[in-house]
């Protein structure tokens, strides 16, 4: 790394000079372990000591390359200009009004949101501060315009923590162990995976695919057991799945779940948390499928990483609820709400467009580079959420968990931040403003990480 003597980080140059984690490093790890809560899931060693764009710095001067963006947060990159300048001149104004009050830069993020939401109809907003608070939000008013009770929700899912998105959880056993009871009345099925089915197609239609085999299997086996379909509030799930492994729906299941919501009053809720604001190309991924859902979750990219969670729904629903159903303190702070407006604004004039273009880039790098290589199984994704799925041979496709680990492991070691996701997969969710250079440099690094593991796995 060179640091100019004005203290302003230049891009480029060396990545690794001391093995991760060094000297500094280590001290704070140390200090870490004594004093912060062993629950969080950390998988190697990254201590941050600044960021660029997408480049991130740590304690010892090593430089990497950032594929994961925190947790697919930081949208514009780190630290863009024109976040950390709105982040400031509201900061002088005022940092502090809570919701139940008034405040211009508020009202104008609603204003933005329902210009963009991905439903016809004008939408409210309700704001927190995370993305598990944007889905209890939503669950809660789904039970309180329904005056239903019930849910259904998808294996594999993420949706956050607390005890109400917990219910839906189903990503990792780790995340539900010890923690019952949570919410009852949810009901898990099948997710649309196709490369990973665990449904039989019952005497397919002409033109159908795995989607349908899911929404039949709710609605002959599902609806006719063990959940009433006029008890349910409401279905909740990601348009792409996130935790659960970067999966991407075919193109039947998403309008055959509009149709069945429709039938049954079900209010459909899509948690673009992970897959929304540009992230894939669209301002939200359900817009792939051309389906409109009737209330959306949002947070992750939305302000760049400041806390901030929204659940924007149809008026015709949100209007159900009266004073006092629900709020929070710290709802519609004033300097993530600039923050978000700032974000969109970036996201909206080029970022959403290259996170188009460079997805497309790197996914026909990685489809060759899947060629090359008998642990990559299955690659997917839309824009800039790409999921590779490593596998112990092509055939059986047997999730090659050991591998992934090791593959993530190695990128950290030469320089690139990489984060897995469900048994056996690594996602590519670099910021939305990523150049070419840095994702041929990262391809590179990926390829090299892959190449050490297939080695170590004995597959090479
Ligand atoms: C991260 C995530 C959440 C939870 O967000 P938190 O801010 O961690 O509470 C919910 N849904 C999806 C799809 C996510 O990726």
């Amino acid at each position: 790394m060179k640091n100019s003597t004005n203290g302003r980080l230049r891009t480029g140059g060396a990545r690794i000079l001391t093995p991760p984690p060094g000297p500094n490093a280590k001290k704070i790890l140390a200090r870490d372990k004594k004093v912060v809560s062993p629950s969080y899931p950390r998988d190697y060693p990254f201590v941050m000591e600044r960021g660029r764009g997408a480049e991130v710095w740590d304690v010892d001067r090593n430089r990497y390359i950032d594929w994961a963006a925190g947790i697919a947060v930081a949208a514009t990159g780190h630290s863009h200009p024109k976040l950390v300048e709105a982040i400031q001149k509201q900061a002088e104004k005022f940092i502090h009004i809570s919701s139940d009050y008034y405040h211009e830069a508020m009202v104008r993020l609603g204003e933005r949101i329902n210009e963009i939401a991905p439903m016809k109809e004008d939408v409210g907003v309700f704001f927190a501060n995370s993305g598990t608070e944007a889905v209890e939000a939503a669950i809660k008013l789904a039970r309180y315009a329904t005056k239903r009770q019930r849910f259904l929700g998808f294996l594999g899912a993420f949706h956050g923590r607390s005890m109400g998105s917990l219910s839906f959880t189903a990503s990792k056993y780790v995340q539900q162990e010890r923690f019952f009871p949570t919410m009852p009345g949810v009901v898990h099925v099948p997710f649309p995976d196709p490369y990973r089915p665990v449904l039989d197609m019952q005497a397919p239609r002409s033109g159908a695919d795995y989607g349908d085999a899911v929404i039949d299997y709710i609605e002959r086996v599902i609806f006719q057991s063990i959940l009433p379909p006029d008890e349910v509030a409401a279905v909740l799930v990601e348009p792409i799945q996130g935790e659960g492994g970067y999966i991407v729906p075919p193109p039947n299941f998403f309008p055959r779940l509009r149709e069945m919501c429709d039938k049954h009053g079900i209010v459909l809720i899509a948690d673009e948390i992970q897959s929304g604001v540009g992230r894939t190309g669209k301002w939200w991924a359900i817009q792939h499928w051309g389906v409109e859902p009737d209330i959306v979750c949002i947070a992750k990219g939305i302000a760049s990483g400041m806390p901030l969670g929204l659940m924007a729904a149809r008026q015709s629903v949100m209007k159900k609820w009266v004073a006092g159903a629900h709020g929070n303190t710290y709802g519609g702070n004033p300097i993530a709400c600039q923050a978000a407006l700032a974000t969109l604004e970036l996201v909206e004039n080029g970022m959403m467009q290259n996170a188009a273009a460079m997805g497309e880039f790197i996914m026909d790098a990685l489809a060759e580079m899947q060629m090359r290589h008998p642990s990559m199984g299955d690659v997917r994704g839309r824009g800039l959420m790409i999921g590779v799925e490593f596998v112990q041979d092509k055939t059986n496709k047997q999730p090659a968990h050991q591998l992934r680990e090791d593959v993530v492991h190695n990128a950290f070691q030469n320089g690139l931040v990489m984060l897995g996701c469900g048994r056996s997969v690594v996602r590519v969710a670099p910021p939305l403003m990523i150049e070419k250079p840095l994702v041929e440099e990262g391809l590179e690094l990926f390829e090299e990480a892959i190449t050490a593991a297939e080695k170590k796995h004995k597959l090479l």
